[in-house]
């Protein structure tokens, strides 16, 4: 199965993500999450991105594209994937599409995670990620056992830099010019699945399982 979660940032991608992938055995590709791996450990890919990110800027397409297909043709990607925070521009969703085409390939599914701009920045603000595994949570609506602590390992929970008011602001509005265009991309190919990402965590991926199939 070969998904893509569509949504701006802050609709709840990455939680939904966690349990996609453990139901369907798929990996889960997050663009984000390489760029901020390598960010971590210093790499060039990671200082050439870090400026964009820090302002809430893309990455621009060919730099993103490129990371994307090689992730892509590693062997634990063969069966499906989901990718969550790719394709963000129409430029991005055609590459895409035309490096499918070359294998006679296609996206079977693309998920769109449909939340109020208003509840955006609350949720983002709030959002806690555990270094060691991960895991995503947000300090009012989704809090764990213990503050700042994972429930699953243990490790402590940080906060994402780029997850301040400013920063998150323009994420949105660069979401709304270069991203929300895919919506209608996807819709003209009869593969957009909309979601409604404001009902609780687990109403949410029943309603996209629901979808998905057994
Ligand atoms: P994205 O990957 O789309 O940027 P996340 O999955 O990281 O979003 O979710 C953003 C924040 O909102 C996190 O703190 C998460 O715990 C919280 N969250 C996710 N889904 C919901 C939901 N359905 N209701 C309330 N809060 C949610
Ligand atoms: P995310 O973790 O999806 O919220 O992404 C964090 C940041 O990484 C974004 O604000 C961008 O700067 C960068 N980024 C992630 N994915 C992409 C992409 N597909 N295209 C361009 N920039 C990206």
């Amino acid at each position: 199965m070969k998904l893509v979660l569509l949504g701006p940032p802050g609709a709840g991608k990455g939680t939904q993500a966690a349990g996609i992938i453990e139901r369907y055995h798929i990996p889960h590709i997050s663009t984000g999450d390489i760029f901020r791996k390598n960010l971590k450990e210093g790499t060039a890919l990671g200082l050439r991105a870090k400026g964009y990110m820090d302002q809430g800027a893309l990455v621009p397409d060919a730099l993103v594209v490129d990371i994307v297909v090689d992730r892509l043709t590693e062997p634990d990607a063969e069966n499906g994937y989901l990718l969550d925070g790719f394709p963000r521009t129409l430029n991005q969703a055609i590459a895409l599409d035309e490096y499918l085409a070359k294998q006679g390939d296609h996206l079977d599914h693309v998920i769109n995670v449909k939340v109020d701009p208003e509840v955006l920045v609350e949720r983002a603000v709030g959002r806690r990620i555990c270094k060691n595994c991960g895991a995503t949570y947000h300090v009012d609506f989704n809090p764990p056992k213990v503050e700042g602590v994972c429930d699953k390992c243990g490790g402590s929970l940080y906060q994402r830099e780029d997850d301040n008011e400013a920063t998150v602001a323009n994420r949105i509005q660069v979401y709304m010019d270069e991203t929300s265009p895919l919506i209608d991309y996807y819709a003209k190919k009869e593969i957009l699945v909309e979601i409604d990402g404001q009902k609780e965590i687990s109403e949410v991926f029943q309603d996209i399982i629901s979808v998905l199939g057994e």
